[in-house]
């Protein structure tokens, strides 16, 4: 039995991990599983699948969740608190540990699973973005297996010959091409994007996911994100890798090696295909997912994204381009832009406008080591939030003054 800890189980991924944990119970024991603050979700969770530990990071909402479990709590140890997504990240009884929580809040336990030797399968790519040169020392200073969840590079990681490491890129290979949905605003015209509502942004044509991920696909940060994230992970360049607006989402990402060869992974758009893959990597297991029919798909279309609607995607391909410490910033102010468009504070546009003044105030600078990786995504939220001040205290006085 091969033991499991999934943090962020009440998540998108979360959920379609226990999915496909589920149907191999024979196989894989689930002996944790963490959150934020949906003591709800997590009690149920904790009722079918009795882990031996569960964890909220948000304390009042742990005292709720002991409160909503009761007896119920039976065998499962309760932990409350930032630092219990960590504690459950490097537990001896679990070897495969999934991090699928959203965004900077991920990084902790993340880089914790990498220290301690475990098969870490990452779903969290802001981790990845903001410190993915630690994440992977990390991972080979103690032989930990890392593998992408993000359902492109689980693609390119398919297409990789055996044995490559994290970080170092296979002999003969070209490039990548990395397949984007377009999001829900793909055919929208610039100028309606100014009103386009968040409900809108999370309703994604292809996946169901999490909001934040909805509005960075609909920003097409989410593949600006990705560039980064392919770059650490596979040792290419940002000038390696292509992106390819792919409305049907059938084809997952590809590699092109020197031969002029080029590899695909294909599937129906669902996130139990590359969960399945890591849990069950080097072999194959059921995943519960819909199999392709190419008949029915009948086309794949494929065409350039368009920077000019969308610059998210030219902001972050020139963050990854400056690398060092500007993919943080990226990601703190991204975080922070997102929120406060799904919070009505911010419109769509603001998002990418945000990003790009934090960007150019900041200095960037060098990865050392965690420190400094959490100073600049401190220091860029503070910037990013007075940012978002500033824009409605002058829209407020444009209002004032119509
Ligand atoms: P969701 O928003 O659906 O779920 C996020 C999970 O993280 C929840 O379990 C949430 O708990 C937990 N969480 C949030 N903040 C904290 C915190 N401070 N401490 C502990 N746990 C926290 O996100 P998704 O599942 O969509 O995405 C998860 C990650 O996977 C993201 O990095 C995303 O980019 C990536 N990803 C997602 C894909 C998808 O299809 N959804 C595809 C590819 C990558 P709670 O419910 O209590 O708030």
């Amino acid at each position: 039995m091969i033991g499991v800890t999934v943090l962020g189980s009440t998540g998108s991924v979360g959920e379609n991990t226990l999915d496909v944990l589920a149907r191999h119970a024979d196989r894989f024991r689930l002996v944790a599983i963490a959150a934020n603050r949906n003591a709800a979700k997590l009690a149920r969770q904790i009722v079918e699948f009795r882990p031996a530990y569960a964890a909220l990071a948000d304390e009042s909402a742990a005292q709720e969740l002991r409160t909503l479990l009761g007896a119920e709590a039976g065998g499962t140890r309760l932990l409350a608190g930032a630092g219990a997504l960590e504690e459950l990240a490097v537990l001896p009884e679990a070897t495969c540990v999934m991090a699928a929580v959203v965004g900077a809040a991920g990084l902790r336990s993340t880089l914790a699973a990498a220290r301690a030797g475990k098969r870490l399968l990452v779903a969290n790519k802001e981790s990845l973005v903001m410190a993915g040169p630690l994440v992977i020392a990390a991972v080979n200073a103690s032989g930990a297996t890392l593998l992408p969840i993000d359902s492109e590079h689980n693609a390119i990681f398919q297409c990789l010959p055996p044995g490559v490491k994290p970080g170092v890129a296979p002999a003969g290979l070209r490039r990548v091409l990395l397949t984007a949905s377009g999001g829900p605003f793909r055919d929208t015209p610039a100028e309606a994007l100014a009103a386009v509502t968040p409900e809108a942004a999370c309703a994604h044509p292809n996946w169901v996911m999490g909001r934040k991920i909805s509005v960075d696909s609909a920003t097409l940060m989410n593949k600006g994100l990705e560039l980064i994230e392919a770059c650490l992970l596979f040792g290419i360049t940002p000038a390696q890798v292509q992106i390819l607006v792919h409305p049907q989402s059938i084809v997952h990402s590809l590699v092109e090696y020197a031969d002029g060869s080029v590899l695909a992974q294909l599937g129906a758009p669902d996130m139990r295909t590359p969960i399945a893959h890591a849990l069950g990597w080097p072999e194959r297991i059921d995943s519960g997912v819909q199999f392709l029919d190419l008949l029915q798909a009948g086309r794949l279309d494929f065409r350039p994204p368009d920077t000019e609607r969308f610059p998210c995607l030219a902001l972050a391909q020139a963050a990854a381009r400056a690398g060092g410490l500007y993919p943080v910033v990226l990601n703190a102010a991204n975080e922070v832009a997102v929120e406060a468009f799904l919070g009505r504070r911010l419109n769509f546009p603001g998002i990418a406008e945000v990003i790009e003044a934090v960007l150019e105030r900041s200095t960037g600078g060098a990865i050392g080591g965690l420190e400094e990786v959490l100073a600049a995504d401190a220091d860029s939220r503070v910037r990013a939030r007075e940012r978002i001040v500033g824009m409605s205290r002058s829209a407020a006085v444009r209002g004032a003054h119509a």
